[in-house]
């Protein structure tokens, strides 16, 4: 069913897009309600002439995507919600229920669990969703999350990564960078801890990164935003796994090339003293650090008066030419540097 060499092949060499891609390519679509399959943030299937539902999943795997040294079971719920409708939100679209799945040890507690769900249940709130199902199974190596979620829009209004056209504006929400370096702290502090228990975190000043990192929000009123502006984004992604990933994404999809300006990237100035406290560079910590789930979307140059100095969105670039490729306009102004896709490469360690 998938091509393949001569011999087996490790999944680490293939990657995760290759594999995905190879998993598409086996299953095509039958439907013709289904307008969209695999490849979006969403799948889309149509409702009828006017509308759509979007449906999407995700996966959160202890020791993978989080660590309970220091994620509380009531962040960890909210989290695996908002990552979710983050989802729903980068189609243009607006977020109706979910399912929640668990693979949990029996040696759980009722409390630890009702934590758990008291962050879902604040995110449901949140978000104006409904929890309609699920499924509870025994873990024997830790606890696994699986939450899906369905939305639904306007077929018109629905923003593809596919959309992108030469000389539209590249434009990013809120800033970048700020779960990247927020779990950097708290892997810091658990370094800390691990070798002298009695030391308690030093969490001070590092408040906003660390609720990025910890209770990120997923960006579901950047649609009502845009609407009111009078722009609908031509296309969209959510930054999960990093700046420079996201744009390949969109850039594979639409067909062009991008250029960034390395001064228009939004850091906020906790994630950029935080970096320099790490020896870490800002730029890269927003170009790869994922987990922001800020919305990454591209708009027709004549909307640019419509959203300049709009204290919610920045203007970072715009399309070129898809055999430009993706560049990055350095802050001297003088280099123009490929930006590669570091989000997540392969089934490594530093997966996420
Ligand atoms: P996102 O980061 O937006 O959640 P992913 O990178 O996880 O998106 O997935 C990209 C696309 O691949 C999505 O359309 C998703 O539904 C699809 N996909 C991922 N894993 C699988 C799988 N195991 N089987 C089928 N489709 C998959
Ligand atoms: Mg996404």
């Amino acid at each position: 069913m998938f091509e393949s060499a001569n011999r087996l092949t490790l999944l680490e060499e293939l990657g995760e897009f290759a594999l995905i891609g190879q998993i598409s390519e086996a299953f095509p679509i039958k439907h013709a309600d289904v307008l969209k399959g695999i490849g979006d943030d969403a799948a889309v299937i149509r409702k009828n002439d006017e509308e759509s539902f979007l449906l999407s999943t995700d996966m959160l795997v202890e020791g993978v995507h989080f660590d309970l040294v220091y994620t509380p079971l009531k962040h960890l719920g909210y989290k695996a919600v908002a990552s979710n409708v983050s989802d729903v939100a980068a189609m243009n679209a607006v977020p109706l229920a979910i399912t929640v799945s668990l693979a949990v040890s029996s040696k759980y507690t009722l409390e630890a669990i009702e934590e758990l769900f008291t962050g879902i249940r604040l995110a449901c709130d949140a978000y104006k969703i409904d929890l309609i199902g699920g499924d509870t199974t025994s873990s024997r190596s830790g606890l696994v999350i699986s939450v899906t979620v369905v939305g639904e829009s306007k077929n018109h209004e629905i923003a593809y990564r596919s959309g992108a056209r030469l000389s539209d504006l590249v434009v990013v929400s809120g800033d970048l960078g700020g779960a990247y370096t927020g779990l950097q702290i708290l892997e810091r502090e658990k370094q800390v801890f691990l070798a002298d228990r009695t030391m308690q975190p030093e969490l001070e000043n590092f408040s906003y990164i660390l609720e990025k990192q910890l209770k990120p929000e997923a960006r579901i009123d950047v649609r009502g935003l845009l609407q009111k502006l009078d722009i609908k984004p031509t296309s969209m992604i959510d930054i999960s796994d990093g700046l420079s990933s996201e744009l390949h994404h969109l850039a594979n999809q639409s067909g062009v090339g991008f250029t960034i300006y390395e001064d228009k990237i939004p850091v906020d100035q906790e994630t950029y003293d935080t970096a320099r406290l790490l020896n870490l560079d800002p730029t890269i910590c927003a170009l790869n650090g994922g987990e922001d789930y800020e919305l990454l979307f591209t708009i027709s140059v004549n909307d640019f008066e419509k959203i300049k100095g709009n204290p919610n969105f920045s203007v970072i670039g715009y399309c070129s030419e898809k055999e430009n490729g993706i560049n990055l306009i350095t802050r001297n102004q003088e280099t123009a540097v490929p930006i590669t896709a570091q989000g997540w490469t392969g089934f490594s360690k530093t997966d996420h």
